[in-house]
């Protein structure tokens, strides 16, 4: 196999995808180039499904055993203000060694490496040890629908999933769950004239929110996702007049976290509030429902023999030890934890240049990961 060529591929794929804008609910383009290439690329299987996730799968040595998944999403944020970017967001120029764009590291960069990945092993002429199923899934900046449809429907046994979520080719190990709440206390509503004859709701909301920026230490820590987070985000009331007190006010509190249950975190708001709250109240269901389960969005012991083995080999394909990590977003792996698939993250590309103006990944580190990826796909 010609490895100049091959990366060369690769490059191009990861600039094409990035010239196809590819926002929620408009990944249809996006799909067809992915689904496009695949075909090109000589894969067993290429198929779309109906929520316009694509996949490719490439048959293994031995076809009993259950599949390695590789999984990118196809979506991106929006791109901003364009005066913003050195380059316009959707032109995937280079610069500098560096790859330009919406998208770049979160997650067209990934997706291009896991796609050659599967491409070098067939222009080797080699099989993978066992089937490999590219996994591009719809939605995940909006809350994940492609992931979710992809694990309820999948009709093969999973054996590790490899999310492409940018990890500086390190291995992420997981990331805090998330869970928000809205927390509400009530009042009596009054002209704003004679505000004593009414009982005004934004006191204790303000006695709840200046006690939280003191309390919140005290939330626990997890050994390696790191401490629970929380964040007041919004503020609402229920009259839109500007001379009416409202009847009740509410704030909605963003929590991380992997050591604390819903219940636990029910128990802390108690405890904060000066003035007990009228209302706590999860503003969505969370994927675990038992209130007594410790949320988390996903979380692999490093001892674990899945990482243990995928460790090695990835190390082997980059000449370097990955190190062992987690990320601070949440990804899609939160979606495949209730159905306990082991998971790990594994890419290209720096966390912190996801959803930034000048977004970029260095092309030196993407074909790092093409390398350990190439080892993982051939002996896992
Ligand atoms: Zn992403």
């Amino acid at each position: 196999m010609n490895w100049s060529k091959l990366w060369e591929d690769c490059v191009r794929f990861a600039q094409r995808l990035i010239q196809t804008p590819s926002m929620p609910f408009a990944e249809a383009a996006i799909g067809e180039l992915v689904a496009d290439e695949l075909g090109a690329l000589e894969m067993d299987e290429v198929w779309r499904d109906e929520i316009g996730n694509v996949y490719g799968r490439l048959y293994g040595k031995d076809r009993s055993l259950p599949a390695l998944v590789l999984n990118t999403h196809l979506d991106h944020v929006d791109p901003g203000d364009p005066t913003l970017w050195p380059v316009p967001p959707y032109a995937g120029e280079i610069v500098n060694g560096r790859l330009v764009g919406r998208g770049a590291a979160d997650i067209k960069g990934p997706l291009a490496v896991q796609v050659y990945s599967m491409a070098a092993l067939r222009r080797a002429g080699l099989r993978p040890r066992r089937d490999v199923v590219f996994t591009g899934v719809v939605q995940e900046e909006i809350g994940g629908a492609g992931a979710r449809h992809w694990v309820t429907h999948k009709a093969y046994d999973v054996a590790l999933v490899v999310l492409g979520e940018p990890s500086a080719n390190e291995i992420a190990l997981g990331h805090r769950g998330i869970v928000q709440m809205w927390v509400q206390f009530n009042g009596r509503s009054a002209h704003a004239s004679v505000p004593h004859t009414g009982k005004n709701p934004n006191y204790p909301l303000a006695a709840f929110l200046t006690n939280l920026a003191a309390t919140q230490h005290t939330l626990s820590a997890h050994l390696l996702l790191g401490p629970t987070t929380v964040a007041p985000t919004l503020l609402e009331v229920d009259t839109k007049s500007t001379n009416v007190t409202p009847a009740w006010a509410r704030v909605l509190l963003d929590f991380r976290t992997a050591s604390e249950s819903v219940r636990s975190l029910q128990a802390f708001i108690q405890q904060t509030a000066p003035h007990p709250p009228a209302q706590i109240e999860l503003a969505w269901e969370p994927d675990v429902p038992d209130p007594d389960a410790t949320i988390t969005g996903f979380y692999m012991p490093p001892e674990s023999e899945v990482v243990q083995r995928a460790r090695a080999l990835i190390g082997a394909g980059m000449g370097r030890e990955p190190a062992l990590t987690s990320y601070q977003f949440a990804t899609d792996g939160r979606h495949f934890t209730p159905y306990h698939i082991p998971m790990i993250g594994y890419a290209p590309g720096e966390e912190s240049q996801a959803h930034t103006a000048g977004e970029s990944i260095s092309l030196a580190q993407m074909e790092e990961s093409l390398r350990g990826y190439v080892a993982l796909l051939r002996d896992f």
